[in-house]
């Protein structure tokens, strides 16, 4: 989520400046780390609030870098994106991602649900339906078992017709669609009927004040909504169990967040799963 491109330098300003010549550096660190599989895919558990059983997973991206140890997204994100590599970097966390989950189906410890994330120009790549059905189609995973996530600014700043195609025809093939950070961004209310949705998350920010009053009445207005538009939600963030408890009880279903699980990788999150699926 967040500000993309602004803050895109972090990782590298100390050592290098972004600039023409260094772009070149950055794409090639970034490349190798690709190639090299040092970026994987980690999983976090998302619970239904109803009976503390998995509903799926959020697939979050980490860099074990060599020397710079373990990066979160925020540290590299930006920074694949400047260098034109993001698209390339989703499609091998999602392939990663679900031939992990895959292997879990076939050890039968769970039917998986995956939630993959989705970077902007992802979503308005024109190969994106073609190279993801193929990927989803060698996986072995059906598409009811994919969702993806989009934010909110793919569609608004880059609200390029490729997008909007693409996120077409995503939900005709049958691919979930979930809103990111709902709740952070403007225009939220009308996107949530002009586009093929299936869910929103409930951004962080909404659950943390919770149970205070006025964060009650927001998240119960937009609990209102959801369901009168047949929106499934998941809350983001959730840590606390009176938290939990307060979602619950106003109707929300799914809950994600330190509270349940931090994201694993896949071989902790497997041990998980061994005790948590059935
Ligand atoms: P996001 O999609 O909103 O993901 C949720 C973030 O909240 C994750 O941060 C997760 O680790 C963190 N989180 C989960 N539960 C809690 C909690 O209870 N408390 C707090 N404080 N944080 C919690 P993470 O993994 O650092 O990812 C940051 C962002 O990077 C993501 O935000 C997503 O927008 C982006 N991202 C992650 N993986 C990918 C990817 O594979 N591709 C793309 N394009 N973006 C990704
Ligand atoms: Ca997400
Ligand atoms: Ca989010």
């Amino acid at each position: 989520a967040k500000s993309l491109g602004e803050n895109s330098t972090q990782l590298f300003t100390q050592s290098l400046r972004v600039d023409a010549n260094n772009l070149q550096l950055l794409q090639t660190e970034i490349d190798d780390a690709i190639k090299r599989g040092e970026i994987e895919p980690w999983f976090q558990p998302q619970i239904r609030l109803c009976d503390g059983r998995l509903h799926g997973v959020e697939v979050l991206a980490r860099w074990r870098h060599p020397t710079r140890g373990l990066l979160t997204p925020d540290r590299f994100i930006p920074a694949a994106e400047r260098a034109g590599l993001i698209i390339d970097m989703d499609h091998t966390i999602w392939r990663s991602a679900m031939a992990h989950a895959v292997l879990w189906q076939k050890e039968d410890l769970w039917r998986p649900c995956i939630s993959l994330n989705a970077a902007p120009d992802t979503i308005s790549d024109p190969y994106l339906i073609e190279r993801f059905l193929l990927e989803l189609q060698r996986s072995g995973l059906g598409v009811d078992q994919v969702n993806i996530e989009v934010l909110e600014t793919t569609l608004i700043n880059g609200a390029d017709d490729m997008a909007a195609i693409n996120i077409d025809s995503l939900s005709e093939c049958g691919i979930g669609l979930e809103l990111d950070d709902f709740g952070t961004g403007y225009a939220s209310l009308s996107k949530l009927t002009q586009l093929p949705l299936n869910g929103i998350k409930l951004d962080r920010s909404l659950v943390a004040p919770l149970p205070d009053a006025a964060a009650d009445s927001v998240i119960r207005a937009i609990l209102a909504l959801a369901s009168e538009l047949g929106l499934s939600v998941v809350a983001e963030g959730v840590e606390e169990d009176v938290q939990a408890q307060h979602l619950n009880d106003r109707g929300c279903a799914i809950a994600q967040g330190y509270g349940y699980a931090k994201p694993m990788p896949a071989a902790e999150f497997r041990t998980w799963l061994e005790k948590h699926a059935k």
